[in-house]
C-alpha cells in the first residue's frame, strides 16, 4: 500500500519523485532487538503543531542563539577557512584537535577542574559523549542509576542499550537548590546491592538539572560523592548549563572535587550555539582509552571543521563576556516566567526557582494529567513538555517541564496566563468529577522509587 504524499516538485530543475509513504515495513522482523524499545514520542506530533508562531511554546530547551555576535562568528570563520581550510576540512584525530581540547581545559577552570588536554576526549554534542559512556560500560540489563525526573536524551540513550534506569528522587529547598538526595541515592544502592545488581554509574545533572532546574549545593556534591564512594559506583557529571548561573558564581563541578570517580560530560551547546555539534568528555585515562576506540569506530573523528570553528571563535571573542551576556537575557526571562506562574497559575501548583539553566519543574494539583492535557494546552496556544517524557518508568504525569530559554519575556508572561486558564479548567473539571482530592505539595516526586522492587 503505497501512497504518494503529494505533487512532485521540481528541485534545481530535476524533477522529484514522487514520496513514498507506507505504513507496512517490509523490515520488520529484521530489527535488532535493541530498537524495539526506540519508540517515537507520542508528543512529537503535537510539536510540530505547536512550533506554529500563533503557539508560545514554552517547550523546547533552544538556546538564544540570536544574540551571537554573526559578525564576529563570520569573520572568524572567514579567516579560518582562507588560512587553515585545508586542515579544518580534512580528517583528524579521533580524541578531537589538540588546541581545542587545550581551551577546553581552560573553559573547565571555570568551575574549578584541573585536567590535562590528554584526558579530554571531542563529542558530537554532550549527547553523543552519553552514548559512548553508555555503549563503552553497559551490557543490555545493566542497570544506570538517574535522577527523577531526569534528562529525556540521556533516557533515550539508556533505552537504546538496554540499560534499566533505577530513578532516585530529587529534592528541592524551594530556593533553586536541591538535586539527587545523597539518602534516597543511599537506599536504591543498598536495595540494589541487597538484590545483587550491579549499578554501572549514576547519572546525575548537578546544576540547573534538566528538567527541574535545581543545583546541588557544593555540600550536597560532596555527600552523593561519598556515598558513590561507599559503594564503590562511577558518578557521570552532565554539565551543560553550569556556567549560566544567573545569581551566584559556578559551584566547583562534582569532576573538580574527585578526579577518579567522576566522568564528566561538557557542551558548548548553551555557551556558544548548538549547531556546531562540539561537546567533549573528560576522563579517567584508561577510561578516555576506551572512549577514542568507541569515539573512532562511530564517526572516525568528530567534525574537524565544528572544532576549528569553536577554537577560533573562542581565541577571536571574549566568550566569558559572551556567557555573561547570555545569563542576563536568560534571567531576564526566568523572571518573567516566575512573574507569570505567580500572577496566572492556580492555586495548588507549584513550581521551581532556577537560578540558572533554562527550565522550571512544575507540579500540578492532584487530578490533573498533564500528558492528557497537552492536546488541550496547544488548542489554547501554548505548548510544555509533559513530565512523563523525563521518567524511565511512566511516572510524572503530575508535572511538567517549561523552559524560558527561547520565547521573549512578552511571549514568556502571555504563554503562562493561557497555561493557567487551561489548568484552571482542568481543575474545575476534575473537581466536577471528583478526581482532584488535593492541592499540591512541594514534593517533586512522591514515589518513582517503585521500580526497584
Ligand atoms: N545533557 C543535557 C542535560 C541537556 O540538556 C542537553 C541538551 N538539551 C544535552 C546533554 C545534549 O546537548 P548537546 O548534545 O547539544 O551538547
Amino acid at each position: 500500500m503505497t501512497a504518494a504524499a503529494g505533487p512532485d516538485r521540481e528541485a534545481g530543475g530535476l524533477e522529484q519523485p514522487a514520496r513514498r509513504d507506507t505504513r507496512l515495513d517490509a523490515s520488520i522482523d529484521r530489527y535488532a532487538a535493541r530498537t524495539h524499545q526506540l519508540t517515537a514520542s507520542a508528543i512529537r506530533a503535537l510539536f510540530s503543531v505547536a512550533n506554529r508562531p500563533e503557539v508560545v511554546s514554552l517547550a523546547g530547551g533552544m538556546p538564544n542563539i540570536a544574540d551571537l555576535p554573526l559578525n564576529v562568528v563570520g569573520e572568524a570563520l572567514h579567516t579560518l577557512v582562507l588560512t587553515r581550510g585545508t586542515q579544518a576540512m580534512q580528517y583528524g584525530a579521533g580524541q578531537g584537535e589538540p588546541m581545542l581540547r587545550e581551551q577546553i581545559c581552560e573553559v573547565m577552570r571555570l568551575e574549578g577542574i584541573v585536567a590535562h588536554p590528554d584526558d579530554v576526549t571531542v563529542t558530537v554534542g554532550s549527547q553523543q559523549g552519553l552514548d559512548l559512556i553508555t555503549r563503552i560500560f553497559c551490557d543490555p540489563g545493566d542497570v544506570v542509576i538517574a535522577e527523577a525526573p531526569s534528562y529525556v536524551g540521556a533516557l533515550g540513550v539508556f533505552r537504546a542499550y538496554q540499560c534499566e534506569v533505577v530513578h532516585v528522587q530529587l529534592d528541592d529547598d524551594g530556593n533553586g537548590y536541591g538535586g539527587l538526595s545523597p539518602d534516597a541515592l543511599r537506599e536504591a544502592l543498598t536495595a540494589l546491592r541487597s538484590q545483587g545488581r550491579r549499578v554501572k554509574f549514576i547519572y546525575t545533572i548537578p546544576n540547573f538539572q534538566n528538567p527541574a532546574g535545581v543545583t546541588q549545593t557544593l555540600q550536597r556534591r560532596r555527600e552523593l560523592l561519598a556515598v558513590a564512594e561507599e559503594f564503590d559506583v562511577l558518578v557521570v557529571e552532565d554539565n551543560p548549563y553550569g556556567l549560566l548561573g544567573f545569581d551566584a558564581e559556578p559551584l566547583p563541578a562534582m569532576r573538580a572535587l574527585d578526579g577518579e570517580r567522576v566522568l564528566y560530560l561538557g557542551s558548548f551547546s548553551k555557551t556558544f550555539a548548538p549547531g556546531f555539534r562540539v561537546g567533549w568528555v573528560l576522563a579517567p585515562h584508561a577510561v578516555k582509552e576506551k572512549l577514542v576506540l568507541a569515539q573512532e569506530s562511530a564517526v572516525l573523528c568528530p567534525p574537524v571543521f565544528s572544532q576549528y570553528a569553536v577554537a577560533a571563535y573562542l581565541s577571536a571573542h571574549d566568550w566569558k563576556g559572551q556567557i555573561k551576556a547570555f545569563a542576563e537575557l536568560y534571567t531576564e526571562r526566568r523572571d518573567a516566567m516566575l512573574a507569570g506562574l505567580t500572577a496566572h497559575l492556580p492555586a495548588g501548583t507549584t513550581w521551581t526557582r532556577p537560578g540558572g539553566g533554562f527550565f522550571v519543574w512544575v507540579t500540578v494539583p492532584d487530578g490533573i494529567d498533564t500528558q492528557a492535557m497537552l492536546p488541550r494546552a496547544v488548542t489554547a496556544r501554548v505548548a510544555y513538555v509533559p513530565g512523563t517524557a523525563f521518567y524511565a518508568d511512566g511516572f510524572g504525569s503530575r508535572h511538567m517541564r517549561l523552559s524560558y530559554c527561547y520565547p521573549t519575556p512578552e511571549r514568556i508572561i502571555e504563554g503562562t496566563r493561557r497555561l493557567g486558564e487551561v489548568l484552571a479548567h482542568e481543575l474545575s473539571m476534575a473537581t466536577l468529577f471528583g478526581t482532584h482530592t488535593q492541592p499540591g505539595g512541594r514534593a517533586l516526586d512522591p514515589g518513582p522509587n517503585a521500580n526497584l522492587s
